[in-house]
């Protein structure tokens, strides 16, 4: 047996203003054909779980090319056909396979391209023929077409959001593919239409349980996975929402009666799913009204990783308009002000405008004179067990306040307290820690913060879907109408072998 795996992986928030090209991948992560390294990212663990079952079988493993772009705007479509054609003419060159095993997330769109997955997918597909083994990983906050789903045998996605689970779900989707390749398993799949989008965290309820039990029933006999994909409502893509997919054994009744079931029970948890987010002014109280220190703010809508630029004021503004002026700020993504700062260098006192350039819903520029605390180059933070470059960074006081602020040149949420420490702020010693991530940053600022605020400044990220303005969605969903199901005509269900 021969089997080829490849990785070609962004997430594509068509509203943003952040383009992504060649550079955007190799700046962010790019092996070439042998070179993926021993640990795996988001998007390339299937090169991990293939080297082990793969080789374990005594098979033959061709590496193709990985590649991830920090979440961004639509993709370049130059840069897009050429990595597809790189690994398209190294799966040709790999022929003939009996298995083709496939890292992508599942939201990326290029000029040009609506469903790159599927573009890819399809060609694929039609390079190997029906018979030969075609499985990939997604993450959750993808679009599930109805051309991927027609191209794949198998599909599994990430069930934990925050997607601590990556690499145990590339195990499940390489094992499958093992058992399919071997004629143990005739995959049977049926995706369920939810026609709602909405945020799913599952790390509270309702989510927690729904996630609980989809592990118990692919323990059933006969159900080899389950997955939901929460869907992104950044793009603007016809197949744009909540699906849920169920893949059984040679049982095309179980899957659609499956599929069915959880996909309207899904849909039952709309509206209830996310934690408490507050407007600015009402977070802005609460925060200077903890008793605790430090207090977290948490910019939710202003995250890189979900592709905006992690430039907006809107919040350091609503601090600084209620009079606080003692804070911690991280970060402020301003690559030409820091180059301004370096090269003032440590000490100086400047005038400076920072922050707010990206869009015209972020907050306004900040001009203000500033102290320039620290700078560092190629600073870090850490990500659980990974290092999460931030590019050359610096720290800025604004000048009559202890207002500090780090302004940095690699798109990057916060993931981690050592954002401050690391530049050499210490986070314990502020009042309040002003921060960009939707949900990542838990984890970590939650052990050293028993107060965390969400806060919902309404931009610039396309967080309401009733507003977005949607050009290509194709069918009514939840929130944009009240009852999508009774607006369907059907319920889309689908089964294929
Ligand atoms: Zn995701």
């Amino acid at each position: 047996m021969n089997v080829f795996v490849a990785s070609l992986a962004t997430e594509t928030n068509t509203f943003s203003p952040v383009y992504t090209d060649i550079h955007s991948f190799r700046e962010s992560f790019y092996a070439a054909p042998g070179e993926h390294p021993d640990t795996p990212t988001l998007c390339s663990a299937p090169f991990i779980a293939c080297r082990e079952l793969i080789r374990a079988e005594g098979w033959s493993l061709v590496e193709g090319t990985a590649t991830w772009a920090e979440p961004g705007g639509l993709v370049n479509r130059q840069t897009y056909e050429q990595l597809r054609d790189e690994i398209l003419a190294q799966l040709r060159a790999a022929m003939p396979v009996q298995g083709v095993i496939l890292g992508l997330h599942g939201a990326m769109v290029a000029d040009g391209y609506l469903d790159c997955e599927g573009d890819l997918l399809e060609r694929v597909r039609a390079i190997v023929g029906p018979d030969v083994t075609i499985a990939a990983e997604f993450d959750p906050h993808s679009h599930l077409t109805e051309k991927r789903f027609n191209n794949c045998d198998l599909m599994v996605a990430f069930k934990e959001f925050p997607h601590v689970d990556f690499l145990d779900r590339a195990y499940d989707l390489v094992r499958l593919a093992v058992r399919h390749m071997k004629g143990e398993i005739i995959p049977t799949k049926a995706m369920f239409d939810c026609r709602m989008i909405e945020v799913l965290p599952t790390s509270r309820e309702p989510m927690r349980s729904f996630v609980d039990r989809l592990q118990q029933l692919e323990q059933q006999p006969g159900v080899l996975t389950i997955s939901v994909i929460h869907g992104f409502m950044a793009g603007d893509v016809p197949e744009m929402g909540t699906r849920v997919l169920v893949i059984t054994d040679n049982d095309p009744a179980r899957a659609t009666q499956l599929a069915d079931t959880l996909g309207m029970e899904l849909y039952s948890f709309r509206g209830t799913t996310r934690p408490p987010y507050l407007a600015p002014v009402d977070a802005v109280q609460e925060v200077i009204s903890s008793p605790h220190q430090p207090v977290v703010l948490a910019d939710v809508w202003d995250n890189p990783g979900g592709g905006v630029a992690g430039d907006a004021t809107l919040l350091l503004r609503a601090l600084l308009d209620a009079g606080v002026n003692d804070a911690a700020v991280g970060t402020i993504w301003d690559p030409m002000a820091v180059r301004f700062c370096l090269a003032a260098g440590e000490g100086a006192v400047i005038k400076l405008r920072f922050g707010g350039k990206s869009c015209d819903n972020g907050g306004a520029p900040v001009d203000a004179w500033v102290e320039i605390k620290r700078t560092v180059r190629e600073a870090v933070q850490d990500f659980g067990e990974s290092v999460v470059p931030m590019g050359d960074a610096v720290w800025i006081r604004l000048q009559g306040t202890e207002m500090d602020i780090i302004l940095n040149s690699n798109r990057a949420q916060a993931f981690s307290p050592t954002l401050f420490s690391n530049m050499g702020i210490d986070p314990l010693s502020k009042p309040i820690l002003l921060i960009k991530s939707t949900n990542h940053f838990y984890d970590a600022f939650s052990r050293i913060s028993q107060h965390i605020v969400y806060c919902d400044a309404g931009a610039p990220y396309p967080s309401n879907p009733k507003t977005n303005d949607y050009r290509h969605l194709s069918r009514p969903i939840w929130p944009i109408v009240e009852h999508p199901h009774a607006a369907a005509s059907t319920v889309i269900s689908e089964v294929s072998t």
